[in-house]
């Protein structure tokens, strides 16, 4: 334990401790007892900033956006899927349906890889040069920028995420990202290795050719640019699976991208459920590369069926259970807002999440205090509204799932000094919920809750040891 900690404290020191002198003995003191009075109860289940109580009751905002596209994206055309099924996708404000779009499925999956060999193969794509490339993906951002706000309105209708963070940081970085993946299409060298003899040996950087791409649904957009970009660059084509509980943003971009003038079948979009469409995305004999986002459990199916098929190469980004390291010498007030950040962010929901706070004995009891006061002053609401911090969690599974870690750690002795409950009675919204006195053995201290959950853990080195 001692090892991780120190492990994990050198390579957090530089980006999370801010040095301030250690607090007097008697302030620590003082705020034991308050801790004490906290945790003694553990009886905050119930306890919710005024805000949040009154932000679930208001009635949801009307997001201003049509949705336009539901159908699947094959060879540059919207079309239904073979099967003619349809799937809900849902406002995970209310549970209520905002739109059925097609569900992909096997045979879909056979159409848009059929599709972007083609496109490979024959099309226009991989030959024309890389500044020409490079040129549709800048005009894709500068289209990415035109549509900023349908695009964010989107991506918060779908997700449940703060139109403040969807529209100021995901939106903004979308574009960035794809200019920057375009920056390279255009200076992706070879190279001349040194050969004995009067030999030449020359390393040439060609595309794979067709790119599976699977996405999960916390940055659906993020996700978009960050698997398409790179390919498209390199000149590969693509088939892209959504996540189920997220599918219309990506929809809305892959048409602005054919309008930037990607050719047909470049990029094809196949909405659908993991176990069909995603499976047969991994499976399928005709991809050539595969890349995938989502949870450790989904990423050990990913690499066997991509194993038992054609030995596709995969790239996999999974989950964790990041440490947050706070010394007796940090400025306590900062680094309670940095580790509330730290997990809260997204509604908890992403695979960095410094998810294990871990705290010195000396500072403990007033970090405690002050990241209690901080979590019930989290405004949780409506995403559209200015001024809210948290929205719904994605959907009614996550938001079970959730819960059961909480009564998880409450079952296992952690203190529940904050939240621990759902807000209001529809939609997926919970409370800003703070575990202290969690032990290295309780499942909220090891397991990934990917929600607004923070499990403070308290540890003790003494100074000689990061000497060793
Ligand atoms: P979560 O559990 O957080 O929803 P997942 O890892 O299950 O995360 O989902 C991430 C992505 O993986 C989604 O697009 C989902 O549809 C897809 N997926 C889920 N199960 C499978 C599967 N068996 N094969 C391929 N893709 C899958």
């Amino acid at each position: 334990m001692a090892a991780t900690v120190r492990r994990a404290a050198s390579s957090v020191l530089s980006r999370f401790l801010l040095t301030k002198p250690s607090p007097s003995p008697a302030s620590a003191a003082g705020n034991k007892s308050a801790l004490l009075g906290a945790g003694a109860a553990a009886l905050h289940r119930f306890s919710t900033a005024p805000a949040s109580a009154a932000a679930a009751a208001e009635e949801p905002i009307q997001p201003a956006v049509e949705v336009k596209h539901t159908q699947l994206l094959i060879n540059g055309n919207f079309v239904d899927a073979a099967s003619g099924k349809t799937f809900p996708t849902l406002d995970p404000r209310t549970g209520e349906v905002i739109a059925r779009v097609a569900e992909g499925d096997s045979e879909d999956i056979d159409r848009a890889v059929a599709a972007a060999r083609r496109a490979f193969d024959e099309g226009p794509w991989p030959r024309m040069t890389a500044y020409e490339r490079c040129r549709v993906l800048l005009r894709f951002a500068d289209l990415i920028e035109r549509h900023a706000e349908e695009v964010a309105a989107l991506e918060t209708w779908d997700n449940g995420k703060t139109l403040a963070q969807a529209a100021g940081a995901e939106v903004p970085m979308v574009a960035r990202c794809v200019r920057y993946y375009a920056g390279w299409a255009d200076k992706i060298h070879g190279l001349v290795a040194p050969a004995d003899g009067a030999h030449h040996v020359q390393v040439l950087h060609e595309p794979v050719g067709v790119a599976g791409q699977i996405i999960p649904w916390n940055f659906p957009l993020l996700m978009f640019a960050w698997k398409v970009g790179p390919a498209l660059a390199c000149g590969n084509t693509v088939v892209l699976k959504t996540a189920e509980q997220t599918p219309l943003s990506a929809l809305y971009v892959a048409n602005l991208l054919h309008e930037a003038g990607l050719p047909e079948g470049v990029l094809n979009v196949v909405s659908g459920f993991g176990p069909t469409a995603g499976a047969a995305l991994c499976s399928h004999m005709g991809v050539d590369k595969l890349a995938f986002t989502g949870s450790t459990g989904t990423g050990q199916i990913v690499l066997e069926l991509a194993a038992r098929s054609n030995l596709k190469p995969v790239t996999l980004e999974l989950g964790g259970k990041s440490p947050f390291i706070v010394m007796d010498d940090a400025d306590v007030d900062q680094a309670v807002e940095l580790a509330h950040q730290a997990v809260f962010f997204n509604q908890g929901q992403c695979c960095c999440a410094g998810s294990r706070t871990f705290v010195h004995e000396r500072v403990y009891d007033e970090f405690v205090e002050k990241s209690k006061a901080r979590a019930l002053k989290r405004v949780v609401g409506d995403p559209f509204r200015d001024g809210v911090e948290q929205g719904p969690q994605i959907d009614g599974e996550q938001f079970n799932k959730i819960l059961r870690y909480v009564q998880s750690g409450v079952d296992s002795g952690a203190t529940l000094v904050a939240g621990g409950d759902r807000v209001g009675d529809r939609g997926f919204y919970i409370q800003p919920t703070v575990f202290a006195d969690a032990k290295d053995e309780m499942k909220i201290a090891r397991e990934e809750i990917f929600g607004p959950v923070q499990t403070i853990l308290k540890f003790r080195y003494t100074r000689r040891m990061i000497f060793f």
